[in-house]
């Protein structure tokens, strides 16, 4: 196997092999730009140090002939105490990874070669233990971990005692002290002399950077960006060249584009007479990048050619690394460079009006990710408010209201015409009213994936949750000794966790405008980008996108963010608030004629639910879900109830209905509710049920058909997991939809959720009863998995990251492997039992972008998702298409 490739056999398509800057410096030197010589280990080397120790066989032979080499070139050997060769040792994984061991430059230099280092710049004495104090800093600090400030303090003594404040005031008298003093330090943590022998300086270096990615934080950052724990880092040697010579050398950063907007122009910091990371650390005040231009024409003209080099032979935003040695331009790094989400929106179109890519890459390059940030408000920070404390971002977006601690009183607040942030410790179910009408939801318990988590994220709604330094209790919070009460005002900051005493003022979302119909494509270049970009994607994409929408208000918005029906709208909704004594009075029922009774009552309400959406939804398919949860979800916690009976007794006034309802909730009480009582069992058990709502659906399709509307309902029964049921439920729903649908040209589908593994399994059977099959991706990746979703999360769900058996959760994006196995069964043996049946997906994967791309693989018809993310869907929906199409550009 080989290990080692000069940057002349690299290129930038090896970057699984050379890390990202090694097959980027192999690209320019290919270019022919300026780039020292130089060599890459590869991340090959590296997996094989990890796996198999110290030793790797061959690479030291391998580097050895490099070395020579790249000696042979430069006419200088590695530390050559007369005329000496110096390298920098450099990390480089294939993705670009904070928390790796940074760089050590002079690599080298020893007593020495300092002196042979003077005398190759000239004599230049301060150039040369300059150089060497900063191998030493580097090499103990990124080798050895000797704590860097020992050193940063050594070097701040030196300038106090000479009463100077700039590095570059130290002489080389100071500086050759210094090197004395790091040298002590050195070796007061590590027990042993700085090394002196050049080869093995680079060695250990190189050892040192393999095992720099198992560092903690280069651990934990991978966790988070879900880069694989295998990959490995390259490493680079690169022959040094100096921006620390004098005033006619220097260091710097620049960008082909503005990273942040995205617009055209010069972009960049430079110092003079720094080597390395002095322009990024801050350490002395850089210049623009443009003022360069009087310093150095020559080096700033070829630069800006250089630029435009890498920008038409990569086709994008650049960022470069470079160094000017006495009027000699270096390139040292270069890469396709990070942006934003608006950047990279106006980038990408930008580059189509150039004529540099074509709209299919320009979609490809950008994401559902980055169109969401786009989407959410922001707070406008320019009055530097000062946090109360924070938490963990679990849906973006920024969000000021009055403190309300119940789901009631933020209902109550909101009905007032208030801006309401519910603060739990954590919700569960029966705080949806208040979430729904709360602006936010801030909590102290429970991370990105807790209940609050996902539901805000649903509805589109900014949380912040895990906020630990919270003390939440039953009519205000403490934080840190500051009191907040119910009715105080607080902000929330959703994408950076950040909680605000008061009242920030927020902007609005240009983006969300834009798809509300308020603004013009024109308004802006990022509003025309991504105008632009979303109207291509609709134009390619196969899915359809549908929302979950329960309401006539979130239909609307929906439907201007182009959604193209409902896929899920749940009943259950409509059975909360004032409805939920005829629920009650539905299951104390004691006789046909009391539940005929309740379920009358409750008719109209659905009815006009329903025609409320229709309408909105005029023309389009919408999909009802037949009422799902348990029932006893509508009652009183047994708790409470029991509680409230025994209080009854003692003072004697006992309370018949409260008798009965405890009764009721003991008997209806289940170990595993998940499992239990709910979906199409309960139509099957509670008689004239779900013959209600099929009744109330038709009614109201009907009704709108009258007013020459044109109603698509679909019917659609939950949790089957056999065609007898389905069946079942199917005869009786024809019945009464023949019944009332009569000759008014309606037409009624009827289908059914696949969300129980049996049922996926017998797709083939259960096609016969159905017109269509929704993927409820929840539910099936629960019974999947067997886990239920409100249990687990804070469980082990964290282990479970830890040791990588997820690399993110699969309520969040679909596991493939196993649930989406059981989805292409389903899809495959349906289709071939029924070819006209219609397949969507209404679990909240129908928004997640990795989700929609392999819905989009099983060639279902749609996906449906919260009315937020449904611009995102029709984007994705759109890149999935141009990926599929194998076109591949870069
Ligand atoms: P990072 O990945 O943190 O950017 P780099 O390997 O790019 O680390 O190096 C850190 C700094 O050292 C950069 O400013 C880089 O330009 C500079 N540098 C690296 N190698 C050399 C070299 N051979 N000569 C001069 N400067 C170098
Ligand atoms: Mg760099
Ligand atoms: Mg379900």
């Amino acid at each position: 196997m080989k290990y080692v490739y000069d940057f002349a056999e690299g290129n930038k398509d090896l970057k699984d092999l050379l890390g990202g800057k090694g097959a980027n410096l192999a690209e320019m030197t290919n270019l022919g730009l300026p780039v020292p010589a130089g060599f890459t280990i590869t991340t090959q080397a590296c997996q094989r140090y990890l796996t198999d120790g110290e030793q790797v066989e061959g690479l030291g032979a391998e580097i050895d002939e490099h070395l020579a080499a790249l000696e042979g070139a430069m006419g200088r050997r590695l530390g050559d105490p007369a005329d000496p060769l110096l390298v920098s040792v450099r990390s480089g994984a294939k993705f670009s990874m904070p928390g790796m061991m940074e760089t050590v430059l002079n690599v080298g230099l020893n007593d020495e070669s300092v002196a042979g280092l003077s005398r190759q710049a000239g004599d230049n004495d301060r150039f040369a233990w300059d150089s060497y104090r900063r191998l030493i800093q580097m090499f103990g600090k990124t080798v050895c971990d000797v704590p860097g400030e020992e050193f940063e303090d050594a070097l701040h003594e030196a300038k106090t005692a000479k009463g100077v404040t700039d590095d570059v005031q130290l002489d080389a008298e100071d500086l050759r002290a210094l090197v004395t003093a790091y040298k002590k330090i050195f070796s007061k943590h590590t027990g042993q002399e700085f090394p002196q022998d050049p080869r093995e300086q680079m060695d250990l270096a190189v050892a040192a950077v393999f095992r720099s990615w198992n560092a903690e934080r280069a651990v934990v950052y991978r966790r988070q960006e879900r880069i694989p724990a295998d990959l490995g880092t390259a490493v680079n040697v690169v022959a040094m060249v100096f921006g620390n010579l004098g005033p006619d050398s220097g260091t710097g950063v620049a960008f082909t584009r503005d990273p942040a907007t995205g617009e055209s122009g010069i972009y960049g910091d430079y110092l003079q007479n720094a080597q390395g990371e002095d322009v990024v650390a801050g350490i002395r005040n850089t210049i623009g990048l443009a003022d360069l231009e009087g310093l150095d024409k020559k080096s700033y003209d070829e630069l800006l050619q250089i630029m435009a080099t890498l920008e038409g032979h990569y086709r994008d935003l650049c960022d470069i690394e470079f160094t000017i040695e006495r009027g000699k331009l270096w390139m040292l790094q270069t890469r396709v460079g990070k942006r934003t989400a608006a950047a990279a929106f106006t980038i990408a179109s930008q580059l189509v009006e150039e004529g540099m890519i074509d709209l299919d890459e320009a979609l490809d390059r950008v994401t559902g990710a980055q169109l969401a940030q786009l989407m959410f408000p922001r707070f406008d920070l320019s009055g530097d408010p000062r946090p109360l404390t924070s938490g963990i971002g679990a849906s973006p977006g920024a969000a000021s209201g009055e403190v309300a601690f119940t789901s009631a009183r933020a209902v109550e607040l909101a009905d007032e015409g208030k801006q309401v942030i519910l603060v739990r410790r954590e919700t569960n179910p029966d705080d949806l009213p208040g979430m729904i009408a709360a602006q936010g939801i801030l909590t102290s318990r429970g991370g990105k994936t807790s209940h609050a988590a996902v539901v805000a994220r649903g509805m589109g709604k900014t949380c912040v949750c895990g906020a630990d330094a919270l003390d939440v209790g039953r009519d205000q919070f403490t934080v840190d000794g500051q009191v907040v009460r119910e009715g105080d005002v607080v902000s929330i900051d959703g994408t950076t966790g950040r909680v605000y005493p008061g009242s920030v003022p927020v902007r609005p979302s240009e983006v969300v405008q834009y798809f509300e119909g308020s603004l013009a494509p024109s308004t802006s270049r990022l509003v025309g980008a991504v105008d632009q970009l979303m109207t291509h994607a609709d134009s390619l994409r196969a899915l359809r996108v549908r929302t979950n929408a329960d309401n006539a208000e979130d239909s609307a918005r929906a439907r201007r963010f182009g959604a193209q029906g409902i896929g899920l709208c749940r009943t259950e909704h409509m059975f909360l608030g004032d409805r939920r004594s005829l629920v009650e009075r539905l299951i104390l029922a004691r006789t046909d004629a009391d539940r005929d009774a309740a379920l009358d009552a409750l008719k109209p309400l659905q009815r006009a639910d329903f025609l409320a959406i229709f309408r909105e939804m005029d023309g389009l398919p919408v999909t009802i879900r037949l009422i799902d949860p348990p029932l006893h979800e509508f009652l009183p916690s047994l708790e409470e109830l029991a509680v409230k009976v025994a209080v009854e007794h003692e003072r004697g006034q006992t309370d018949e209905h409260d008798e009965q309802l405890l009764a009721a909730v003991r008997r209806m009480h289940e170990q595993n509710p998940m499992l239990g009582l709910r979906g199409v069992r309960l139509g099957l058990v509670i008689p004239g049920l779900f013959g209600m709502q099929v009744r109330a659906i038709a009614e109201a399709a009907v009704e709108l058909a009258r007013d020459g509307g044109t109603p698509h309902p679909e019917i659609m029964v939950p949790l089957v997991g056999a065609v007898q049921e389905l069946e079942t439920v199917r005869v009786e729903a024809a019945r009464i939809i023949d019944e009332v649908v009569g000759d008014s040209g309606v037409d009624v589908l009827i289908g059914t959720m696949i969300e129980v593994p049996r049922a996926a399994l017998t797709a083939g059977q259960i096609a016969s009863a159905a017109s269509f099959f929704s993927f409820g991706t929840n539910d099936l990746t629960q019974m999947a998995w067997g886990f239920s979703r409100d249990d687990v999360e804070g469980a082990f769900f964290w282990r479970y990251f830890e040791l990588g058996i997820f690399g993110i959760s699969p309520f969040e994006s679909l596991d493939r492997d196993g649930v989406g196995r059981l989805v292409r069964i389903a899809a495959e043996e349906g289709r071939a039992a029924r070819p006209d049946l219609k397949l969507g997906v209404c679990g909240e994967h129908g928004g997640d972008p990795d989700s929609v791309h392999f819905f989009h693989e099983v060639g279902l018809d749609y996906v449906s998702c919260s009315p937020f993310r449904v611009p995102i869907a029709r984007l994705e929906a759109g890149r999935a298409a141009v990926e599929s199409t194998g076109s591949d550009h870069r």
